[in-house]
C-alpha cells in the first residue's frame, strides 16, 4: 500500500486546526463532545486526513468512555499500533496505516469476541452512510 507523506504545512492546509492537533500532534478531543460519540447510523468511518476506510458501524458499540468506540478495525491492515508511554501510562496508540495520522488508543476491555476497545477521536474520522459494509 502506498503511504501518504505530507509536510506539516501541507497537512495544515487540508485539516481544520482541531483535526491537525489530534491527527498530527496526537491530541485528544474532550470526552463526550465528539460528533460521533453517540452517532448510530449505518456506514463507514474513514480517516479524516487521507480518506482510508477504517471502521464500520457494525463494530461500533456503546461505550461510556466518551469517545466513539469500536471492537475492531475494518481490517487489521488499516491501522498500526504503537506503544505510547506518554503521560505516565503505557497505552497502545492507534494510527492510520496510510497517512500515519493519530486516531486514538486501543484497550483490552472491549466486548467479545475481540475484547478490544478502539477508542477513537471523532475529529480523526469522517462518516459516510452505507447500507452494507
Ligand atoms: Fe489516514
Amino acid at each position: 500500500m502506498a503511504k501518504i507523506v505530507k509536510s506539516d504545512a501541507q497537512w495544515r492546509k487540508i485539516l481544520t486546526p482541531s483535526q491537525y492537533h489530534i491527527l498530527r500532534e496526537k491530541g485528544t478531543e474532550i470526552p463526550f463532545t465528539g460528533k460521533y460519540y453517540l452517532h448510530g447510523e449505518k456506514g463507514v468511518y474513514s480517516c479524516a486526513a487521507c480518506g482510508q476506510e477504517l471502521f464500520s458501524s457494525e463494530q461500533k458499540f456503546g461505550s461510556s468512555c466518551g469517545w466513539p468506540s469500536f471492537s475492531a478495525a475494518l481490517d487489521a491492515k488499516k491501522v498500526e499500533l504503537h506503544e505510547d508511554a506518554s503521560n505516565g501510562l503505557l497505552r497502545m496508540e492507534v494510527v492510520c496505516s496510510k497517512c500515519g495520522g493519530h486516531l486514538g488508543h486501543v484497550f483490552d476491555d472491549g466486548p467479545r469476541p475481540t475484547g478490544k476497545r478502539f477508542c477513537i477521536n471523532s475529529e480523526s474520522l469522517k462518516f459516510e452512510k452505507k447500507e452494507k459494509k
